[in-house]
């Protein structure tokens, strides 16, 4: 199967999930994850009609913006260090997903106020708990979501998670539809829409966007299996 193939088939379980879940089809985005896959990769994918990608790591991202025409889209999925944040925000990458601190939200607002912009961000949050994971436990973000608003160079436009690993897709139902309680709860304190709700991954994603997902990040269905690890 060749990565136009594998699109393909990506889109039509998209619209199947978007069916099933009583969504309207096209109201979930895909994020083709092209991490450890070299440029043409990625290319062979703009030309089956992608048009936003996401890497992992910034020094990969870099490497291939240039390669691929400008009117395609990257996000940054993985974490970003604060040493790093100019260089992210002076990159053209759309949107930083996995902002895991007020800190490093702080720096981001900073930042992108010297250079004269509003970052778009997402607040990636530790939806299991789990320990060894990045991410803001839902707790944290509930009490430091008054000053992460108040960040003045920052549009924050919604939440990410990885959920714990599972055997079985269904068993991270419960953390999709935790995260999607989380951003309505948060919405409603206001001040932003938080339109995008990134969850899903090559796995899992036909759950999550039975759980509410708008964003879907898939890797592996469309380009394959990685052959080193992407961090
Ligand atoms: C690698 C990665 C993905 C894609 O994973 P697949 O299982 O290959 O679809 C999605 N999100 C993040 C944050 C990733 O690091």
């Amino acid at each position: 199967m060749s990565i136009a193939d594998n699109l393909r088939e990506v889109r039509a379980r998209i619209a199947l999930a978007e069916e099933r879940a009583g969504r309207a089809v096209g109201s979930v985005q895909l994020l083709a994850v092209s991490k450890t896959f070299p440029a043409e990769a990625a290319y062979q994918a703009y030309n089956a009609g992608q048009r936003l990608f996401g890497e992992n790591r910034l020094q990969e991202a870099l490497e291939k913006i240039p390669k691929l025409p400008p009117d395609a889209a990257w996000h940054l999925i993985g974490p970003l260090q604060r040493n790093k944040v100019r260089k992210a925000l002076e990159s053209g990458v759309k949107l930083i997903e996995a902002v895991e601190s007020l800190r490093t939200a702080e720096t981001i607002s900073r930042i992108s106020g010297e250079l004269g912009k509003s970052a778009n961000i997402l607040l990636e949050v530790n939806i299991d708990h789990e320990a060894s994971k990045h991410g803001f436990s839902p707790q944290r973000l509930r009490e430091e979501w008054t000053l992460l608003t108040a960040l003045p160079h920052l549009e924050i436009r919604g939440l990410m998670c990885i959920p714990a690993p599972t055997v079985d897709a269904q068993q991270a139902r419960p953390a999709f539809a935790s995260l999607r309680l989380l951003l309505e709860e948060l919405r409603a304190r206001g001040p932003y829409p938080l339109s995008i709700l990134s969850m899903g991954m090559s796995h899992d994603f036909e759950v999550a966007i039975e759980e509410g997902s708008t964003e879907v990040r898939v890797g592996s269905l469309i380009f394959g299996e990685r052959s080193y690890p992407a961090n």
